[in-house]
């Protein structure tokens, strides 16, 4: 005879079986891709979407989703092997985090040798207040040919001699031995104003080093001949405009420095609209799964097209998802003569704790004194326009907006990662929103 309670608990337990496996595609994790990852963060973000009805839990915690199911949450971890648990319904999935302990860097001591003159192997060369690669210590970008001199060294780091009470660093790996044993000489001094700029010049025999400081009315171009003296410095103090950028170029022994005012009407005036990342590069990865190079593209050519209609000459560095790498998005900028550029991203965090309210919104970051205004009134044009919350300005050191040669920022829109926000920019008019806000704020800088 047959058992049929038997029967009924394996009827049963197979149909838990079933909804179980239909339950388990009730929510995605859109990141980490990786089911085991090694990190040195103190964090790990997962991000993904939840079936509207679906409740999530990471490591027990309940998760908030948005009407959309977006979802988003850190933990944070311990050192070594942590496991996280994500649920809902009767799935379960199970992420791998090893967590290495970062070994600390012992400071090595600064080795001092006698001066010597050494020559700067390429353009656009870093020279550095401290021994370390952070864009915040750059005191200029030294020309191919330079003499410096050296008199310290400190890892993969040379202490540079500018003058007396005034050293700098530069990479090992940037300099060559110079053979050439004379010394440079000023030649002369010329100054010149323009419609738009204000130019000086000075020469010397041979390429000397020079550093830049943007001072509260004045642009401070200083070049020093350590080779002669300790106290060879010459110093050409030039007024800036209130919207203002500079040029520095260096042609056998002869500085120019050039400050520019910016246009005051979108006619003659040079904008770069750069869509952030492309081709390969997704850039960050929204709860929905979607990437930031498509959002920022489309903001991109909504912004174009207004930046035509208002008789701005607009460059765009791709207008299409394509890749293109930020070395060549700056010599866009520069073979066009920028006076203004424009980069579009949406947000993302790193290694911290995500918060719904800190993580959210419109963040505008510059790198140069030249840009904050801009990035003021940006900010305050676009989270009106489209309805975004001020994530606040911040400088930032990105390769983009480092050059002082144009007013530069870089617009992170909002953040792809949190809940509330994927609500907002999935909205069909949110790209056009977003280019109206700019050019709302360009309006009041440009022409005010
Ligand atoms: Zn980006």
């Amino acid at each position: 005879m047959f058992n049929y309670r038997l029967i009924r608990r394996v009827l049963l337990i197979l149909l838990l079986l079933v909804f179980g496996v239909v339950k388990s595609y009730g929510y995605e994790i859109f990141y980490p891709g990786e089911k085991k990852s090694v990190t040195t963060y103190d964090y790990g973000l997962f991000i993904g979407k939840a079936r509207n009805s679906e409740s999530i839990t990471i490591n027990n915690v309940k998760i908030p989703t948005a009407s959309n199911g977006a979802f988003a949450h850190s933990v944070k971890l311990e050192d070594g092997e942590n496991r996280i648990f994500i649920r809902s319904g009767y799935s379960t999935k199970v992420y791998n985090v090893f967590k290495k302990t970062e070994v600390p860097k012992i400071q090595s001591e600064i080795k001092e040798f006698d001066k010597r003159t050494v020559l700067v192997k390429n353009d656009t060369t870093p020279l550095r207040k401290a021994p370390e690669d952070v864009g915040f210590n750059i005191v200029s970008y030294l020309f191919k040919g330079t003499r410096i001199v050296i008199n310290g060294a400190d890892d993969e780091y040379y202490r540079v001699f500018l003058a007396k009470d005034k050293t700098a660093w530069i990479l090992k790996s940037d300099v060559e031995e110079c053979a050439d044993g004379s010394i440079a000489s000023f030649i002369n001094m010329n100054s010149q104003k323009y419609k738009n700029a204000n130019v000086q010049t000075i020469s010397f025999t041979k390429n000397l080093p020079y550093t830049v400081e943007d001072g509260e009315k004045e642009i401070l171009f200083r070049i020093y001949n350590p080779e002669l003296s300790d106290t060879s410095v010459y110093t050409l103090n030039i007024l800036k405009p209130k919207r203002y950028y500079y040029n520095v170029t260096l042609q056998d022994g002869a500085y120019t420095f050039k400050v520019s005012e910016v246009p005051k009407t979108y006619e003659g005036c040079t904008i770069v609209v750069d869509a952030g990342h492309g081709g390969s590069q997704n850039g960050a990865m929204g709860c929905l799964g979607d990437a930031e190079k498509d959002i920022n593209l489309k903001i991109a050519l909504e912004l174009q097209q207004l930046l035509k209609q208002k008789g701005a000459n607009v460059v765009m560095t791709r207008e299409c998802d394509g890749m293109i790498t930020l070395k060549d998005r700056i010599k866009i900028a520069k073979v066009n003569e920028a006076d203004i550029y424009l980069s579009i991203h949406m947000n993302s965090i790193g290694n911290v704790a995500f918060s719904h309210s800190k993580h959210r919104g419109t963040g505008i970051y510059y790198f140069n004194r030249n840009s904050k205004e801009l990035s003021e009134i940006l900010l305050k044009s676009i989270t009106k326009s489209a309805g975004t919350k001020k994530n606040g300005i911040k400088t930032a050191s990105f390769a983009v907006i480092r050059p002082a040669s144009y007013v530069g920022v870089l617009i992170e829109t909002a953040y792809m990662i949190n809940p509330s926000d994927t609500l907002l920019y999935t909205q069909e008019n949110f790209a056009r929103n977003v280019a109206e806000g700019i050019i709302n704020g360009l309006d009041e800088f440009i022409e005010k």
